[in-house]
């Protein structure tokens, strides 16, 4: 029995889903094939178009996949979300000519926009009220503006760059998105049991990637103060130095934590402060 997983094929979501599975101690080889199979876990991967993978885990073709949340919401299939994966963050947004002086949601009644979200889209109008034309197109969106083709676009934005270079400008943020892992609802017992082996594994990476484990060296008078300040697993390990006086304490923090605590910590009396990459973290 193997857990089928679906991937995209050449795009912003393959190598960071490949990665992962590798990261997982798990080992596909791909030779630019439709299909592989992992050496040592019970997985078949299938390389698919993004677009393709929600219908294909609700039809079943797929037990699983790895695709944008933009994707899942527009698709809208029956699917089952079973892990938020922390990459591939966007947001999907509203831009409008550079030029033009924006007042508000309100600009949008009666205008057109173009997008490769209808649904979303649709959604977010109507949410807020507002009547709008959608022209769904499906691909390179930003020029539709300066084609003629609409008044304004919806589509995905991580700096702004492509809209700046076809001289639009974000307005509107209507939603976030980042990769999730999706489940088909309906996976028999020993797929779910396999399903669960993988989260298992990707969590502890995930967990992993988002922590560091710490290090430094303090006069023991400070080291009550330092405990304090380490928001530690459970409480920090504490070693004697050879130098009398001095303690090595480690301990693990987040990674969005440190910078912070770091300078806390020196403040405190901290030397030697070591910040280490940590590979896997079962809690
Ligand atoms: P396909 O050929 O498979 O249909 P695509 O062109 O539709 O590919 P990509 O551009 O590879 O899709 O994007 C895949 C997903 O990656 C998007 O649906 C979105 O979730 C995410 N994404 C897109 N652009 C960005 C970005 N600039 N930064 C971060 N994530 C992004
Ligand atoms: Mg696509």
């Amino acid at each position: 029995m193997k857990l089928k997983l679906a991937i995209q094929k050449g795009g912003r979501l393959s190598n960071k889903s490949i990665e992962l599975l590798k990261n997982c101690g798990i080992k596909v080889s791909n030779g630019g094939k439709l299909k592989s199979e992992a050496s040592n876990f019970p997985l078949e991967v299938l390389y698919l178009r993004d677009d393709d993978i929600p219908q294909y885990v609700a039809d079943g073709v797929a037990d699983i996949g790895i695709v944008g949340e933009n994707v899942v919401k527009e698709k809208a299939k029956q699917l089952a979300i079973a892990e938020r994966l922390g990459f591939a963050k966007c947001r999907l947004s509203l831009a409008v000519r550079r030029e033009l002086n924006y007042t508000g949601l309100v600009w949008f009644n009666g205008k057109k926009i173009a997008t490769s979200y209808p649904r979303i889209v649709q959604e977010f109008l109507k949410e807020k009220g507002l009547e709008a034309e959608i022209e769904e197109i499906s691909g390179s969106v930003e020029i539709a503006p300066s084609i003629g083709l609409a008044d304004a676009v919806c589509d995905i934005v991580s700096t702004g760059s492509t809209l700046l270079a076809n001289g639009l400008k974000e307005v509107e943020t209507v939603d976030y998105s980042e990769a999730l892992l999706v489940t088909s609802e309906n996976l028999s017992n020993e797929k779910s049991q396999i399903v669960e082996r993988l989260l298992f594994r990707i969590r502890a990476v995930n967990t992993a990637d988002r922590s560091k484990y710490i290090l430094l060296n303090a006069p023991n008078k400070s080291v009550d103060r330092i405990i304090e300040l380490l928001p530690g697993m459970k409480s920090p390990t504490i070693l004697p130095l050879a130098k009398g006086g001095w303690s090595s304490l480690h301990s693990v923090v987040k990674e969005d934590e440190f910078w912070e605590v770091i300078d806390q910590l020196r403040a405190a009396g901290a030397e030697g402060i070591l910040v280490c990459p940590i590979e896997k973290m079962v809690l």
